[in-house]
Parts: structure tokens; sequence; C-alpha cells
């Protein structure tokens, strides 16, 4: 593992910022603006699950696409900020035809994954669709209970 700052995998030469979203804290690239998630924890869904209007106005940037300035270079190989290893590319597509999520991982190591600038709405409209309930905070005891006892007051 690499000491000290994060440096962008796509090549634009600029050390990640440390962003914290309320427990959680991931690795922006200031001039791209793409986004650096460590494997361990949870860190998108609980930005996802924060929502748009909830982020630090940093973050907000990497949510829909624009402000970055990512210069895409045909054949570039991206490495992991971590261990150096080559990313990996993954696509996900809501819908034949929809707009195409892209995610480089970190497959050798498992160290994390990198979402371009615009992909964290993306990456919100993929979830909300495909497993909506990691979006939603985790029910309290008392709403279980309660759904439990409406469930059997309505087979009576
Ligand atoms: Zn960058
Ligand atoms: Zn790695």
């Amino acid at each position: 593992m690499k000491k000290g700052k994060l440096m962008c995998p796509k090549y634009c030469r600029v050390p990640l910022a440390q962003i914290k979203v309320k427990d959680a804290v991931v690795d922006q690239c200031p001039k791209c603006e793409g986004v650096w998630f460590d494997s361990k924890g949870d860190e998108l869904i609980r930005i996802l699950s924060a929502g748009h209007d909830n982020l630090p106005d940093q973050l907000k940037k990497s949510w829909r696409e624009g402000g970055g300035r990512l210069k895409l270079q045909d054949l570039a190989r991206y490495h992991c900020p971590r261990c150096g290893s080559e990313l990996s590319n993954y696509w996900y597509m809501k819908e034949e035809g929809g707009k195409v999520f892209q995610v480089d991982g970190c497959e050798k190591n498992g160290c994390g994954f990198w979402l371009d600038d615009g992909e964290l709405g993306l990456a919100y409209e993929l979830v909300s669709f495909v497993a909506p309930e990691l979006l939603v905070e985790p029910p309290a005891r008392e709403s279980i209970v309660q759904r439990i006892l409406s469930f059997l007051s309505a087979r009576k």
C-alpha cells in the first residue's frame, strides 16, 4: 500500500483530495472530479443514500457530468492509486440503449474502484433501479414490530 496522498489514476497528475461525508471518506480528483472508493466499507452506498442535496459542494460536482475536465486518452491504461495495478473496466447499463455506467476497479488486489465525473449520479440511478432497498435507512425496530402487528391484524 502506498503511503501518503493518492494520485489521480487518470493522468491528471494531481493528488486526490479527501472528502468527508458523514462518517465516510472518499478521495476525489480536484481536476477531473472522478472519485476513488476504497473497497473496505460501503462508502458508495452511504454517499448515494445521503442523496445529492446533502453532499458537500465539492462532491456534488461529481454527481452530474460537466465540471470535470477529463481528457480521454485512447488505449490509455489507468492504474490503481493504491497498488499501481492496472484497473479493469466494468460496464453496467440500466436498460438497453441506456446510459452506460463505467467502473474502473482494482481487480488484482481489490483495493477499490473509480467513478468518473458524473458517474455518481449514474450509480444512483442504477442502484435505485436494481437494489432500491440499499438506499433507504434500515427501519427502526419499532417499525418492524408494527409491521408484524399490522400483518397479523390484517389476517383476522
Ligand atoms: Zn483526475
Ligand atoms: Zn489496487
